[in-house]
């Protein structure tokens, strides 16, 4: 170690006339990221709106130079933080990276003067080739949809359980309320239990990163594990395996045959959300003057003498809030999130969309990100969650035979009142408007809807007590249930557990109807994946919906045929699904009691045929003029013309 000079008093006076002198550097300019993180070639839309995110950047010069791609237009926004970039990326564009390039002019003061000094930063973009992997393949009546909550359904890689740089460290079984370790891998690890069952897609609630903290909620420290808090768009949770472990999850599910439903959330994200913390703009959220939440209620969006204070609450209220409203009538936000949709389809290659809290969103908007994702993905479809108290209100949000001021061009929606109307079926005594009146009178509205079959029907759902315990854990209607989600018109989809005869009320919270599935963790006793861990009511309970899902995905007649349906009588309800080929009989005996059906009635659908096979049973039946019916029993025969 040499010996440190010594300054001299002089050089002191030296340095301080160097310093006043010299330059006061400015902040240089940084892009941090830019979004879409890539973009494809070849896409039918050449239009691309790049946000770039850092420091200092507006007012910046963009410049970029790649065949095939012209530079537009530059935003500077009120956040000086932000830029974005308007592209066209022509038909003639080459896959390659390419810099975008930002030159500012910034004060400089030098001495008491100030200059302007040129700074500049650059960033790069790649354009990829798009793939011929399988993808956007849609679902439609061929399908049964299997809905699983990724943190609670198995974990196949306790590594990631939790993680020390995130806002919420936490992963704990024995709490409900925080995360469980369940994640992608696990999903994976039980395809052929998929496949065994008859199952053809998987819709697994969010899988994008929710990095939020944990929210005190009445009184409890509540995990984001159920997913609906988005903090980063562009990337799946890393607790549950990131963008990898889905990209393999798809291919391995397409190996399968089996597709994959993402769940979107437009609406909103989390608090946490990397662009809350530093908002673009003032109006890239929906502000209030003072905490205003959602009145939950759709009558305002439908009704033609609500109030316009009514309606906005409704859609520009906050869900909950730690839940940021996006307001989607700003075109940068609504560029945002339809590119990610669009960025999304490309990049995993996943099937279908189930839109989350659709009557929330602006519905304009929601036109305009359904069109575009049909116009670059034809076969893709689309199911909006509209949660609401009747079939014409449920209409309303989606392509619609209504006359209505607004035309939603919404594909299918999951339909809460088929399920409520199988509820009753099963629930209520027999009356004019009850008991299976209702799902006669419910389905004797489809006329409201411009394709009804591209709603997805189901018995429960994450948000929703248990359908098993719905019907008292009566397992006649239990199965009485199942032949009636497996034969109605729609696309079928099975709550995660409900065919192992997982049971409870929301009751005191919703997660209590999301606990793991047993055999999906480390360490669990039991492993209900197998026959050999299933009790024998849970393996009837297994096989039933295994036999009739079996025979649905393999009956084009429950895909593509008609349905007619008969008036019920005395609490018996009997429907028909056909085609040229096949007609499938359901006969639904509500009654307590053993019951006689005349069979003449039927006989525009059972025509000539004197037998009928037992689709659950394989028993050949003779059909006759009168035919005893058990109590609380439902078939499923399939007519030997
Ligand atoms: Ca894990």
């Amino acid at each position: 170690m040499h010996n440190l000079p010594r300054i001299r008093p002089s050089i002191y006076l030296f340095l301080s006339i160097f310093l006043f002198s010299c330059p006061i550097f400015a902040q240089k300019i940084q892009v941090q990221r830019v979004e879409p993180t890539n973009w494809w070639v070849g896409m039918k839309e050449p239009r691309l709106q790049l946000i770039l995110h850092g420091k200092d950047l507006g007012g910046s010069n963009v410049e970029i130079s790649h065949p095939g791609v012209r530079l537009e237009q530059v935003h500077t926004v009120e956040n000086p933080n932000y830029l974005f970039v308007d592209l066209t990326v022509g038909p003639d564009a080459r896959p390659g990276t390419f810099n975008l390039v930002l030159t500012k002019e910034v004060a400089v003061r030098r001495g008491r003067r100030t200059t302007q000094q040129r700074v500049s930063t650059s960033f790069p973009y790649e354009l990829k080739a798009r793939t011929n992997e399988l993808k956007a393949q849609g679902v439609d009546q061929s399908d049964l949809i299997y809905l699983l909550l990724p943190d609670r359904f198995a974990n196949g890689d306790p590594s990631n359980d939790r993680f020390a740089d995130m806002a919420d460290t936490k992963a704990d079984r024995n709490d409900p309320f925080l995360r469980h370790g369940g994640d992608l891998q696990g999903v994976i690890n039980h395809m052929d239990y998929f496949k065994e069952m008859g199952v053809t897609a998987l819709w697994l609630n969010p899988i994008i990163e929710n990095n939020q903290p944990l929210t005190n909620e009445g009184g409890v420290q509540r995990s984001a594990y159920h997913g609906y808090g988005f903090t980063d768009h562009y990337q799946v949770d890393k607790r549950l395996g990131g963008n990898t472990a889905y990209k393999k999850l798809v291919e391995v599910a397409h190996a399968s045959g089996i597709k994959i439903v993402q769940d979107a959330v437009y609406n909103h994200v989390g608090i946490n959300h990397w662009f809350i913390k530093d908002l673009p703009m003032k109006d890239w959220l929906h502000q209030w003057p003072t905490y205003t939440n959602t009145s939950y209620k759709d009558q305002p969006l439908v009704d033609p003498y609500a109030s316009a204070i009514d309606r906005k609450v409704t859609s520009d209220g906050w869900f909950v809030p730690f839940l940021p409203d996006l307001n989607q009538n700003n075109p940068f936000v609504a560029n945002y999130l339809l590119q990610h949709a669009i960025w999304t389809v490309e990049k995993f290659g996943i099937d279908a969309w189930r839109v989350d809290t659709y009557m929330y969103n602006d519905l304009e908007f929601m036109n305009r990100c359904n069109a575009a994702l049909l116009e670059e993905y034809p076969r893709l479809h689309i199911f909006g969650e509209n949660w609401v108290n009747s079939v014409v209100n449920q209409a309303y949000f989606q392509r619609n035979n209504l006359q209505v001021p607004f035309k939603s061009n919404l594909p299918g929606c999951t339909d809460f009142q088929l399920q409520f109307a199988i509820n009753d079926a099963l629930n209520q005594n027999i009356g004019w408007n009850e008991g299976v009146q209702r799902l006669y009178q419910v389905l004797g509205q489809d006329y409201v809807y411009e394709d009804p079959s591209k709603n997805v029907i189901f018995l429960d759902n994450h948000d929703m007590d248990r359908f098993l315990s719905v019907v008292g854990e009566d397992m006649q209607k239990y199965r009485m249930g199942m032949s009636w989600l497996l034969t109605s018109r729609g696309i079928p989809q099975i709550y995660y557990g409900t065919e192992i005869l997982m049971k409870n009320f929301k009751n005191p919270s919703d997660a209590e109807v999301r606990k793991d599935f047993p055999g999906g963790f480390p360490g669990d006793k039991e492993n209900k994946f197998l026959t050999s861990g299933r009790t024998n009511a849970e393996n009837e309970a297994f096989n039933f919906v295994k036999k009739l899902a079996t025979y649905r995905k393999n009956t084009p007649a429950l895909h593509s045929g008609k349905l007619m349906q008969y008036l019920p009588q005395d609490g018996v309800y009997v429907y028909f699904r056909y085609d040229d080929t096949k007609t499938v009989m359901v006969v639904m005996n509500s009654n307590e009691k053993e019951v006689s059906l005349s069979t003449a009635r039927f006989s525009e659908r059972i025509k000539s045929a004197t037998k009928a096979k037992n689709v659950v049973t394989d028993e050949t039946i003779p059909v006759v003029e009168t035919m005893k019916l058990a109590a609380r029993t439902a078939y499923v025969l399939e007519l030997i013309p």
